[in-house]
């Protein structure tokens, strides 16, 4: 057992959890001349920023603000409140003055002009530096001890630290190994505060392929391709893979998909594996004479249906719907097809769930906790992927951060009672 090491006190604002969420809170508070410390339990910050460049880091959208918005689905109104905060210009901007040009890309998704997330945290990091931030890496928090102080293990063992106002941001609970892990949960639960379960979202989905799908076409594009799920009806494109499917419009469809297995066990949705041709094009063209063609080499060389999608209709339908042309034709503009659940959390893109924005004030402040305000992912908020993460998770840092600053009396009017 190592010792216990000597309390700290700091003299302001602590941040724990050093994602964007953390260090976008860290700036506000900073840029209100507040003395913060920032502590993580990984031994760098900004790993899953990191891995957002792996993608290009799409930092956020440029679409008209109601559009924006909508992302959000029922959160939308608190979205709306952060991004007054910080809004998808306004990052541009934050990211331009830190020497990263950003550009909108054809589907209007704004990227680094490099691509890349690395420069942008370096350079985020050395200015926060400058401004004072003091980073405490390997300082995993495990809650708050009798007395109030927040509990952190080090390598050196156990350290109570004591701050007037604290700003929490460790993320969901996708991509453990890259810090965020939903730990916290039974500990803001203790203190009274209502955390939805974290769940999985922007995910794929399980579907119990036969073993010649799975070993012939795993990581096959299904492309173009028309999901059609409840309220859901989007053109794009999907992956299979082993366990079932994956890809940008899986993910797109995630939450109304995801909800539907929470509740039913299953969720069946369809597609339309030929967007581009109607349905009566697709019933004449199968319907066409095929002689003594295979009906593989027929609609390959009538519809251009082939490879991964003809593998689709094989698997999925029975040997006499094959057969009779007209229910064919309907199934290749709304082919069913059964999900069971959604893969893990630790898979996902990001997490739904988190805590409840009805138990924080405007300022993103706990009300079962005065002084110790919440930020980022692991609020209970979703979105799908196109940069809306990121965006929220930042301008929620910078309310947060803004927040605390107000609490502690250096931001526009003093909040302490
Ligand atoms: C593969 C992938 C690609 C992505 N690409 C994009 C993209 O292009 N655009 C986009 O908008 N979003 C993208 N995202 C999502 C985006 O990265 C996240 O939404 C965002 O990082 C959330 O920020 P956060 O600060 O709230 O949490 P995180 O980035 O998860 O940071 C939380 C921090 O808290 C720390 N922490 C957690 N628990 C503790 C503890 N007990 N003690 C101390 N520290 C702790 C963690 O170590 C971590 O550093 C992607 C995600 C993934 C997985």
């Amino acid at each position: 057992m190592t010792a216990a090491l000597p309390p700290l006190t700091v003299p302001a604002a602590v941040v724990i959890g050093g994602g964007p969420a953390g260090l976008m809170a860290a700036e506000a508070l900073a840029e209100a001349g507040i003395a913060v410390e920032l502590f993580d339990a990984m031994p760098s910050v900004g790993r899953k920023f990191l891995l957002a460049g792996r993608g290009g880091l799409n930092l956020t959208h440029s679409e008209a603000l109601p559009a924006f918005l909508s992302r959000y689905g029922e959160r939308a109104p608190q979205a709306a409140q952060w991004l007054e905060a910080l809004s998808p210009q306004a990052l541009r901007d934050w990211a331009a003055a830190l020497g990263i040009d950003t550009f909108v890309g054809t589907s209007g998704r704004v990227f680094p002009k490099d691509l890349k997330a690395a420069p942008l945290l370096r350079a985020w990091l050395h200015r926060l530096r400058e401004r004072g931030v003091v980073f405490h890496m390997r300082h995993r928090w495990l809650g708050w001890d009798g007395s109030g102080a927040l509990r952190f293990a080090t390598v050196q063992g156990e350290r109570p630290v004591s701050a007037r106002a604290v700003v929490l941001a460790l993320g969901g609970a996708s991509w453990q190994r890259l810090g965020s892990d939903g730990a916290w949960v039974p500990w803001l639960r203790a203190q009274g505060v209502d955390v939805a379960p974290l769940r999985p979202a922007n995910c794929g989905f399980e579907i119990a392929w036969s073993e010649h799908l799975r070993e012939r076409f795993a990581g096959a594009p299904i492309k173009p391709v028309r999901l059609h799920f409840e309220g859901f009806d989007r053109q794009g494109e999907f992956v299979l893979s082993a366990y079932g499917i994956e890809g940008s419009l899986v993910y797109a469809a995630s939450k109304a998909l995801r909800e539907a297995t929470e509740r039913d066990g299953r969720a069946t949705l369809t597609l339309d594996l030929l967007p581009a041709f109607d349905a009566a094009r697709v019933a004449r063209e199968v319907a066409h004479p095929r002689g003594s063609r295979s009906l593989a080499s027929h609609l390959k060389s009538r519809l251009n249906l082939a490879g991964a999608k003809m593998a689709l209709l094989h698997e999925l339908l029975p040997k006499e719907v094959l057969a009779d042309p007209a229910r064919l034709a309907a199934a290749i503009k709304a082919l069913p097809l059964t999900l069971t659940a959604p893969r893990p959390i630790d898979e996902a893109i990001s997490s739904a769930g988190g805590v409840r924005l009805e138990g924080l004030d405007e300022h993103l402040m706990l009300r079962q906790r005065r002084g110790v305000f919440c930020a980022g992912e692991m609020l209970d908020w979703e979105a799908p992927t196109g940069g809306y993460l990121l965006q929220a998770s930042m301008a929620s840092g910078r309310v947060a951060g803004q927040g605390a600053a107000r609490w502690l009396g250096s931001g526009p009017g003093d909040a302490r009672p």
